[in-house]
């Protein structure tokens, strides 16, 4: 090690010496004003204008994301949710005044929402801006003080957000840790306000059981198996259109990404046809030399990938891969069952497997013999069959004839429920969960009615509160 590493390594502030600085900001008042929170605000939002190219490179570097694409699903989508929270944010924090009943009259209620504390957030590689900085909007805007946390399987966005969140944001309140699990495992120990969470859902456990030693509650925004049903009655052409789309983006690696297709015998020969067309329309007749296709995060999610692609026979579509390039090329399984080994986990990559089943009743079981999915999607014409899934099934959230656009309303919550996690954020939504909503009830001098059920308790005060006498023995019954 160099003098000049080694001097680094001691200078360097340990994540417990991070998570105590921001506590002491908390404690100060710094992040309750909500100038402050705009100021903050304003101040990410220029962090993300003024390093655009450095953003996109880094998550191109990371994933091999299309630059365009990256500022889409990075940037851009991260600064609307900024815009709509300063928009929002006296509407969002101010106390609502509630009815009080007659009897506690005269007075007032109020839910007033206060920031938890420090808070922190613990992000994945998928979107590694984007599931960095959404929770901190919301964790910000909510008058909290966080330590953020990326993940190390992204190490060039991490060590992007490392160098310019200090730039850029309250270094008192606002900090970046870097590192794997030996520094996740230190911050994990200590208690914070809340733990924000975005990953797999073993690490969620683990998670969630070092929060419970201090009672500090958890979101946990997981994974798994989000499946599709496609109708007889759906478009077929459109499906396969918002299908190849809403699979391939990120090389498969989205949460909320269709996981596994259901479908009867008729509609399943129409369907790979129409996506073979459309991956051919999005990424050539060659995805490989495509710059518009993204890559496998690394070579261990590579052999994870192809491990699942069938042994004997040939994938309907793709299949080829590249381990050296971190390449899998869109592939679409036709005739996959539920014992499959691409049946079993989360695919997360650009595997599509098409199962067939009998029809819509069938597709239903199915789903609701596995855990509860972060989303499902529902391709039908049919209200009938809409309202079937809707009614008959759960999960985080649902598509009706697209993926994944529920994400980009952002008064609709985004989280999961069941295996694919709990508690939930975007807009409005990520300021509830950050803040406590506090009771407070004002009285006004006394209440005449209230004096009825306080000592000493008469025959009076008894005869008009049970609207009868009571017995001479005192009893009641
Ligand atoms: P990951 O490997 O980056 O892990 C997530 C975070 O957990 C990282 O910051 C990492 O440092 C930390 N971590 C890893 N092992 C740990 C341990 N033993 N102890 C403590 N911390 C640890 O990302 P991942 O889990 O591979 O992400 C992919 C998963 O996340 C998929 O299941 C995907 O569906 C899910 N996901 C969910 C959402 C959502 O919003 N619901 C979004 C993206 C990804």
């Amino acid at each position: 090690m160099s003098i000049d590493s080694a001097k680094a390594q001691q200078e360097r502030i340990s994540p417990t010496q991070h998570a105590q600085a921001v506590r002491e900001a908390f404690s100060a008042g710094v992040t309750r004003p909500l100038e402050w929170r705009r100021e903050q605000l304003h101040a990410l939002d220029r962090l993300l204008a003024e390093n655009g190219p450095a953003i996109e490179q880094a998550v191109h570097a990371d994933l091999g994301k299309p630059l365009l694409e990256a500022f889409l699903t990075e940037i851009r989508s991260v600064r609307t949710e900024i815009a709509e929270t300063i928009k929002h944010l006296s509407r969002w924090t101010r106390p609502r005044s509630v009815k009080v009943p007659f009897a506690l009259k005269p007075g007032s209620g109020q839910i007033v929402r206060e920031p938890l504390g420090t808070v922190l957030v613990i992000a994945p590689w998928n979107y590694p801006v984007h599931l960095l900085f959404m929770p901190v909007v919301a964790a910000i805007a909510a008058g909290n003080a966080v330590v953020m946390k990326p993940s190390e399987v992204a190490p060039a966005t991490a060590a992007l957000a490392e160098e310019l969140v200090p730039k850029y944001l309250d270094n008192r309140a606002i900090r970046v840790v870097t590192g794997a699990v030996e520094e996740t495992t230190e911050l994990l120990e200590l208690p914070w306000d809340h733990i924000f969470y975005t990953g797999n859902g073993a690490v969620g456990r683990i998670v969630m059981a070092a929060a419970s030693k201090h009672l500090t509650p958890v979101t946990l925004e997981l994974g798994g198996k989000s499946p599709v049903w496609v109708d007889s009655s759906a478009d077929v052409d459109a499906t396969a259109h918002w299908l190849a789309w809403g699979k391939f983006l990120n090389a498969g690696q989205t949460c909320v990404a269709p996981d596994y297709v259901l479908t009867t015998a008729d509609v399943a020969p129409r369907l790979v046809e129409a996506l073979r067309r459309e991956i051919e329309a999005l990424y050539g007749a060659d995805p490989k030399v495509s710059r518009d296709f993204g890559r496998v995060v690394n070579t261990r999610h590579l052999d994870r990938l192809t491990a699942l692609l069938p042994q004997s026979g040939t994938a309907a579509i793709g299949g080829q891969f590249d381990r050296d390039d971190r390449y899998l090329a869109p592939t679409v399984l036709a005739d996959a069952s539920l014992s499959d080994p691409v049946m079993q986990d989360e695919i997360f990559g650009p595997i599509l497997p098409i199962i067939t089943v009998s029809g819509h009743d069938e597709a239903i079981r199915i789903i609701n013999d596995r855990d509860k999915p972060l989303a499902l999607y529902i391709f039908a014409k049919s209200r009938d069959v809409q309202e079937a899934f809707v009614e008959r099934t759960s999960s985080g959230g649902v598509g009706i004839n697209a993926p994944m656009l529920q994400l980009g309303v952002s008064s609709l919550p985004f989280g999961g429920v069941g295996g694919s996690g709990m508690g939930a954020y975007h807009g409005e939504h990520g300021i509830r969960t950050f803040s406590h909503e506090r009771a407070v009830l004002v009285k006004k001098g006394r209440s005449r009615l209230m004096v009825l059920g306080q000592p000493p308790f008469t025959a009076r005060k008894e005869r008009l509160l049970r609207g009868r006498a009571p017995k001479k023995d005192g009893s009641n019954s």
